[in-house]
């Protein structure tokens, strides 16, 4: 179905079409015709399917400009609270339509002209959004459409109550929509409660990771990992390779020493000054960094073009982080890859990844990496071996 098929105005698909979008992902054609209608919303679908246009065209659509905030979506992150006000200003290029954004780490000048100046879609990351009607510089009265995006990534962050009070500052008589890549059971609570007779559409498993991502472990003693890390940044063809670390300091650490080696490296952790993460990820995105080296902040809902790899220095500890973290890549189905040096010590995370993505992820070498003696190497020749006479064994007994 082409998406002038959804019921959406001209305005709107000349926009999108100029985009480049040819039809709507699954998402986007089962949630915008129920949206423009009016209707409660839980969705979810896996990151890069296109969430943001699912909710941001048909509400898009329903407004009056007015200069009043109408619609509100709450953001888990500043950097996705930018990105979906980015792709809320395309959308709505040929339209009156006013978006503006406000999240925390910034000075508050700005933001504050924009919002007094008024805007018919205020994104915003909850603290940030507190403090502003808290000043009485805005209030959310006149809110007729409340969006929570990335639900889960909200909560998991400790934004439970943060948000609840939000919503309880909305008229109760308003569209509410959640977007999530997973339902966790406190969603499922939470929607008792704050959406009406909701229309509850789930796009694929909850757990699967892109399918257009090749996953890779590369089993490694912790003493040799940032040696074959670079191995596997000077053997591949990458045209940008994003890094998850486990910690702050690790990522300072590689990022150090990578451009100790001439890669042009950015850096992304919670840290950093809002004034550098942003320029972190505009360098990123823009090609002019090569490589991102960051922690799971940078994980969940970011939208980068073109990133050909994700490299994880450490095995994420929730695997759940491992589908986010290499979500960065093969979003809108581009190829990826993704590779995850394994230590020891993290077997059991990575075996806990294999477990939820329900799939066997290759243990690969490096072939010529001068690799040490790791234990882990007879674990998993002592575990292919069993597994060759066990296949042997079921043979015999046929
Ligand atoms: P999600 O929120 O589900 O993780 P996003 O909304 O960030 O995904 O979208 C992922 C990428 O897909 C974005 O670059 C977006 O511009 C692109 N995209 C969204 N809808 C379409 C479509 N119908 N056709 C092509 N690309 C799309
Ligand atoms: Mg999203």
């Amino acid at each position: 179905m082409p998406f002038n098929g959804l019921g959406l105005s001209e305005s709107i698909v000349k926009a999108i079409q100029e985009l480049g979008f040819t039809k709507p992902t699954p998402v986007q054609e089962k949630t915008i015709p129920l949206i423009l209608k009016g209707k409660d919303i839980i969705a979810s679908a896996q990151t890069g399917t296109g969430k943001t246009a699912a909710f941001g065209l048909p509400t898009l659509d329903r407004l009056k400009p007015g200069k009043r905030i109408q619609c509100l979506i709450l953001e888990p992150t500043r950097e996705l609270a930018q990105q979906v006000e980015e792709a809320l200003q395309d959308y709505s290029k040929h339209m009156d339509t006013r978006v503006g954004v406000v999240y925390g780490g910034v000075k508050y000048g700005r933001q504050r002209q924009m919002l007094e100046k008024g805007v018919d879609i205020l994104v915003a990351t909850p603290g940030r959004l507190i403090d502003y009607i808290s000043q009485g510089v805005i209030s959310l009265k006149k809110v007729e459409v409340l969006i929570l995006d990335e639900v889960d990534r909200m909560l998991d962050m400790g934004f439970l109550p943060d948000v609840s009070r939000l919503i309880k500052m909305c008229p109760e008589n308003r569209q509410t929509l959640f977007f999530s890549a997973t339902l966790p059971a406190a969603i499922q609570t939470m929607m008792k409660w704050v959406l009406k007779d909701p229309e509850v559409i789930e796009i694929g498993r909850n757990h699967v990771a892109a399918t257009t991502v090749t996953h890779a472990f590369y089993p490694v003693a912790e003493q040799q990992k940032y040696n074959l890390l670079i191995e596997l940044l000077t053997r591949t063809h990458f045209e940008s390779v994003l890094i998850f670390t486990r910690t702050k300091v690790n990522a300072d650490l590689i990022s150090r020493r990578l451009e100790r080696l001439n890669h042009s490296v950015a850096t992304l952790h919670s840290d950093r000054s809002q004034g550098e993460r942003t320029a972190a990820l505009k360098g990123f995105k823009s090609g002019k960094f090569e490589v991102l080296v960051a922690t799971d902040i940078a994980a969940r809902g970011l939208d980068i073009a073109g990133v050909t790899h994700v490299i994880n220095y450490d095995v994420p500890l929730n695997a759940e982080d491992y589908v986010h973290r290499i979500g960065r890549t093969g979003r809108a189905e581009k190829e990826g890859d993704a590779f995850t040096l394994v230590t020891e010590a993290e077997v059991k995370n990575a075996k806990s990844i294999e477990h939820y993505i329900g799939q066997k992820i290759d243990r690969t070498k490096l072939e010529g990496f001068d690799y040490m003696y790791s234990a882990l190497f007879d674990a998993e020749e002592k575990q292919a071996q069993r597994k060759a006479s066990s296949r042997m064994y079921g043979r015999l007994r046929r």
